[in-house]
């Protein structure tokens, strides 16, 4: 009998790790798979760090040959400026932080940081450039603290508790068993996708970055720290080249210019001001987020009495 539950008892171990490094790989074959869109050329060079002006010129693209996603984008973040991009979902907007972080290649025209088309130089350099925190983060298999220290390799745990504190996720990591040993992922605890979130923007905040992407970057949080983060971030996006897709139109009203996207076009370009004395979609849009907001806040109100 003995004999006999020892090895049944092993291989169920063994079935599990096996089963554990099988999603492990499927993970990275994912990953690789994206790897293998974009390929270094052989003379590749690092991108100099002088101007982090961001261009799209004319730009083309599509996942699939027969299904064209961007039609003729052309815009540019001067160094140190934001702009904004809004839009109906399926739009084209989070493709357009993808083509910037170099996850796929423009079919047309032309992607360039600093006057130099990102084809043409490392991706690694072009990705040490760039902090994003993406619509959906997957963290690593790791500790809090390796998660957010990824950002900047080396850097010291006051860093990364600096970090964690901007980005408002420091008490909950204190509540955990283990505070920033604390295993998160898969293998560990699971987070909220808005504790998730916040653990993007410290590690993106760690890593200080001359760009930065932020797509949608607070859509999962409660209203309250959504309010708190979005001034953290303005305020780390000040002298940044910045990127950012919102969900909320309330934080774009400051952006240098501000890109309505619709069908992978875009269709209206300027300030707020400009966009909303033009009167056409970005107004209609405004318009329909305040009247929203409004209701919410007199629900919240009456439901104080
Ligand atoms: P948004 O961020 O504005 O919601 P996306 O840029 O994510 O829009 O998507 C734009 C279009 O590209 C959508 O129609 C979407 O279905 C398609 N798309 C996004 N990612 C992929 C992909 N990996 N393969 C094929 N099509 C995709
Ligand atoms: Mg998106």
């Amino acid at each position: 009998m003995i004999q006999l539950y020892i090895p049944l008892n092993f291989l169920g171990v063994l079935y599990r790790e096996i089963k554990q490094s099988l999603t492990d790989l499927d993970k990275m074959f994912t990953l690789m798979e994206k790897e293998r869109e974009v390929a270094d050329k052989p003379d590749a060079q690092p991108l100099p760090v002088a101007d982090s002006t961001v261009r799209f010129e004319h730009v083309n693209f599509a996942y699939e040959a027969a299904r064209p996603i961007l039609h003729d984008v052309t815009f540019e973040i001067p160094a140190g400026k934001t702009v904004a991009v809004v839009g109906p979902s399926g739009s084209g907007k989070s493709t357009l932080a993808r083509l910037l972080y170099r996850f796929y290649d423009v079919q047309q025209g032309h992607v360039t940081i600093g006057g130099h088309d990102i084809r043409d130089v490392t991706q690694a350099s072009v990705r040490q450039a760039i902090g994003i925190v993406p619509q959906d983060t997957v963290l690593f298999n790791d500790t809090v603290e390796y998660n957010i220290a990824y950002g900047r390799p080396g850097c010291t745990h006051d860093e990364v508790v600096d970090a964690a504190r901007a980005a408002r996720i420091h008490d909950f990591i204190m509540s955990t068993p283990r505070g920033y040993q604390t295993m998160v992922g898969e293998r560990g605890l699971k987070l909220s996708g808005g504790e998730k979130q916040r653990v993007a923007i410290a590690r993106t905040l760690l890593k200080d970055p001359p760009i930065l992407i932020f797509d949608e970057a607070t859509s999962a949080l409660d209203s309250a720290n959504e309010r708190a983060i979005q001034a953290e971030l303005k305020s780390v996006a000040e002298h940044k080249t910045t990127l950012v897709i919102a969900h909320r139109l309330s934080t774009v009203v400051d952006a240098h210019e501000i890109l309505v996207m619709e069908l992978g076009r875009i269709i209206e370009r300027g300030t707020h001001q400009q966009l909303l004395a033009r009167g056409g979609r970005y107004a209609d849009m405004w318009a329909l987020q305040q009247s929203a907001e409004g209701e919410l806040r007199a629900d919240a109100a009456v439901m104080a009495k």
